[in-house]
């Protein structure tokens, strides 16, 4: 800090701020350097607060950089079906090296109960292909209530959409560029994945070793349920080569007819089933305390301003700015999932946008010095126009004399004229222009500026009552003598209920 600082003005606040902060020699520097150059110079009211949120505001800084603050919202996991089967998860793993039969997709499904996997090999990723193989997991697993899958076009193609209107299955998707909605195909992906590669790497065709290895994370316990899928859905472990039962028939464990086994394999499977809903309740309690602990969650209300994460692609992408925005929250659709529009149009996005894709922005007001300036150089230039042409020529002229009483001449209709109206001239000046322009309707129309507070003293001139009018906002010494047909309502009402004293 020098030796001294200069004290600038309220006015020059914005453009020095504008000078430290977004010239091309500033280069959008941060908070703390913008603060340690200005108070070099400079000392104002509140700077430290003052530049905070004037650089947190900058347009340019809010699409470029990344928020260090991970905005990665709350894991909410989807509602847990109550029986294996009701409920599937379906992606695409691939493209995987072409096999000698031409597969190079994996159509996986995962039911949300059990966990049981079931896969297809696959030759294209095409939408038919696809809706073949979602055909198939029907046929095995029956119909169920409801499909889960990303916004991939093999998902949302006719055909699909058609399949799943036939055999009357809700399709429901996670947002595009989110895929942690989707996570237990994701991990799923990846245990696959990690299995067939021992064998890949020896020249096995991975579509060969499909269903050993399908079958083998079916019978690993799930981390959520404890047990393997195959047992919650089946109610026993499936026998193995080396397997003990396989040796020797335990006669008493027979069960005397189909009835008492069906009982048992009843009773079995209800505490096989209770207990692995309890334990993957635990494991997802778990899951989302340990994710969400990384998370700062994003709390958007509608009608608040943010910025969107873009898809930056071409080679110039690590120059390119990272968000586009600011626009407006229209709608909370969930927790997770709120519809934007633009800023300016109003224009509503077709696509609901994920929490994770959205910083909040900080939009500036608008630096009202721009408007100060411009505005007193044309005001003197009217007001000398006018002069003149009223000397010259007693006809006033057409875009400039305005018929309101207190507005400024030339700048009706003129968004620059808030800060000029905003000057409020003392009352007895407000009044006199008002009782001359309009006599009738002054009262009523700005009721912010004639207020009657309270009437002081009446007192009779020219056959006619006048009355010392104190107006709200004004000391007593301001009040004015005013005729009564100027008074508003309530005014003349409180007259005839407490008459004011009579002075002459
Ligand atoms: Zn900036």
């Amino acid at each position: 800090m020098g030796e001294f600082q200069l004290v600038i003005p309220k006015q020059l606040i914005p453009n020095t701020l504008e000078t430290y902060h977004q010239t091309p020699l500033a280069g959008h520097m941060g908070i703390q350097q913008t603060v340690d150059n200005i108070s070099e110079q400079f000392y104002f009211q509140n700077l430290p607060s003052t530049v905070s949120s004037y650089v947190r505001s900058c347009h340019d800084c809010q699409e470029r950089k990344m928020t260090k603050a991970h905005t990665k919202s709350e894991i909410i996991s989807f509602r847990t079906p109550t029986e294996p089967f009701q409920t599937w998860q379906v992606d695409l793993f691939g493209p995987l090296p072409i096999t000698q039969k031409g597969n190079a997709y994996i159509f996986t499904a995962v039911d949300m109960f059990s966990k049981l996997l079931f896969c297809v090999p696959l030759l294209s990723s095409d939408s038919v292909t696809v809706s073949h193989a979602l055909f198939q997991l029907v046929c095995t697993f029956g119909v169920c209530d409801c499909v889960i899958s990303d916004k991939g076009s093999e998902f949302i193609s006719q055909c699909t959409d058609q399949l799943c209107k036939i055999l009357e299955v809700n399709q429901n998707f996670t947002p595009s560029f989110i895929h942690h909605c989707l996570g237990l195909c994701e991990r799923t992906h990846r245990t696959v994945a990690e299995r067939l590669t021992p064998y890949t790497k020896k020249g096995i065709q991975w579509d060969n070793m499909l269903p050993a290895i399908t079958f083998s994370f079916n019978i690993s316990p799930s981390d959520s349920t404890k047990y393997s899928p195959y047992e919650v859905v089946y109610g026993f472990r499936p026998k193995f080569p080396l397997s003990v039962s396989k040796l020797g028939i335990d006669l008493n464990s027979l069960h005397s007819d189909y009835h008492s086994y069906m009982n048992q394999q009843i009773d079995k499977l209800k505490l096989i089933r209770e207990e692995a809903v309890v334990n993957a309740q635990k494991a997802s309690e778990i899951m989302k305390e340990r994710e969400n602990k990384k998370t700062n969650p994003l709390k958007l209300n509608i009608g608040d301003f943010v910025y969107m994460l873009k898809e930056v692609v071409g080679p110039g992408k690590k120059l390119q700015p990272k968000y586009s925005g600011p626009y407006v929250v229209h709608e909370i659709l969930s927790p997770h999932i709120v519809k934007l529009r633009e800023r300016d149009s109003g224009k509503l996005f077709k696509n609901p946008v994920h929490l994770d894709r959205l910083k909040i922005a900080f939009v500036r007001a608008p630096n009202p010095t721009n408007y100060f300036i411009p505005i007193s150089v044309k005001n003197e230039q009217t007001l000398n126009e006018i002069e003149k042409r009223a000397i010259t020529n007693s006809e006033p002229t057409s875009n400039v004399v305005s018929d309101e009483p207190n507005s400024e001449p030339s700048v009706n209709n003129n968004l620059r004229t808030r800060p000029v109206r905003q000057i409020r001239k003392p009352m007895r000046y407000r009044i006199s222009e008002s009782t001359v322009a309009d006599t009738s309707s002054s009262e009523q129309t700005d009721n912010t500026f004639y207020k009657v507070k309270r009437i002081l003293a009446q007192r009779k001139r020219n056959e006619c009552y006048e009355y010392l009018v104190q107006y709200k906002g004004e000391p007593a010494q301001n009040a004015i003598w005013t005729v009564e047909n100027q008074l508003n309502e309530a005014a003349k009402q409180s007259i005839i209920k407490r008459p004011p004293p009579v002075i002459d």
